[in-house]
């Protein structure tokens, strides 16, 4: 992992330049939209412009951190001026190009300075300014160090973008990335009077129906493999189709099949259009899927990753990834 953390640089970038695009990766996650809505903050702070450019759509549970709808826009072909004009992107817990999705083309060809701020120890550290520090436990706490180096305040609304990044990317300070650092930050950011127990509600006690009848189908496909030091489910694109399900309600079904006894690793595939295969890993703790991700062109976190496998069935994939997991217990 490379690890450039170009501060100083950042601080120049920002004063220079007007025009400010931030995006972060497909599907994004708490971690994404909280810390592209601290930039977003941050810039404004600054007199700076800017504007939040996804892929794809904001989830249902994070849609309170922009209530009226108006800080994030999804991309659409009348953007693509504004990405073309762009003098700064801000490309936000991204590991490579192709987790920026649609917009990945046209940050690619930019000449507009690319500034990467990510957690991910796959990051090679592909922008023109990298600020990647894999022992943060959240890019949140990243852009919290941003906001005190440049003397911004942390008041209510920064508060809240920045616990949310925090608290989702540590499974609500579970997950192995959960260190001194998460918690002290955390604790500010309820001094600066953000509420936990409201935050946790809007994020994960806001399930559709439609999730619970998808993940009734997915939890019938669960899979022992390695004499249970495996655990994997599947969801084809028919199960889908047939629970009326988004792609954001299948967030965090990995975390019950990793949570079985005795469980080392759990795989969740996930069939997609075009001979397209999402697998997500996670391990409890000593095993290292970051590496297995990477053999299959994935990547991520020692204890999160993930892959996405082209031109394969859900079949092939299953097969694939479990005998190579199985290879780790022999
Ligand atoms: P999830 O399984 O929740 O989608 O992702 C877990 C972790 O793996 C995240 O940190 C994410 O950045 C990384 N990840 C997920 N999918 C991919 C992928 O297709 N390629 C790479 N390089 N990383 C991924
Ligand atoms: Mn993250």
């Amino acid at each position: 992992m490379l690890s450039n953390n170009n501060w100083k640089n950042l601080e120049e970038i920002i004063e220079k330049n007007n025009k400010f695009i931030i995006t972060t990766h497909i599907n994004p996650d708490g971690d994404g939209i909280g810390s592209e809505l601290g930039i977003f903050h941050i810039l404004k702070k600054l007199g700076k412009k800017s504007l939040i450019i996804n892929d794809s759509p904001t989830p249902e549970f994070y849609k309170f951190l922009d209530p009226k709808n108006e800080l994030i826009k999804q991309y659409e072909k009348k953007y693509r001026e504004k990405l073309l004009e762009a003098d700064v992107f801000f490309l936000i817990d991204i590991s490579n190009f192709e987790r920026l999705g649609r917009i990945s083309k046209i940050v690619k060809n930019s000449s507009a300075v690319k500034v990467v701020i990510d957690h991910h120890h796959s990051n090679s550290g592909w922008g023109d300014v990298n600020i990647i520090d894999e022992s943060a436990s959240a890019s949140g706490e990243i852009v919290y160090d941003l906001a005190n180096r440049l003397g911004i305040k942390i008041d209510n609304a920064l508060a809240n973008y920045l616990y949310v990044a925090i608290f989702t990317d540590t499974g609500s300070f579970r997950f192995s990335n959960t260190n001194k650092k998460a918690h002290f930050i955390c604790g500010e950011l309820i001094e600066k009077g953000i509420n936990p127990r409201e935050i946790y509600g809007n994020v994960y006690e806001s399930y559709s129906w439609e999730r619970m009848i998808l993940f009734a189908k997915v939890l019938s496909t669960l899979k022992k493999t390695a004499e249970g030091k495996v655990s994997s489910i599947h969801i084809t694109k028919e199960m889908m189709k047939s629970s009326n399900a988004k792609r954001e309600d299948i967030e965090g079904f990995i975390e019950y099949i990793t949570a079985i006894k005795d469980v080392e690793i759990a795989v969740l595939f996930l069939e997609l259009p075009k001979n397209k295969v999402k697998v997500s890993l996670r391990s409890r703790s000593k095993y290292d899927i970051n590496q297995v991700a990477e053999m299959f062109g994935g990547g991520g976190h020692k204890n999160a990753s993930g892959i996405t496998m082209q031109n394969y069935t859900l079949q092939e994939a299953e097969k694939l990834v479990l005998s190579r997991l199985e290879k780790l217990f022999v």
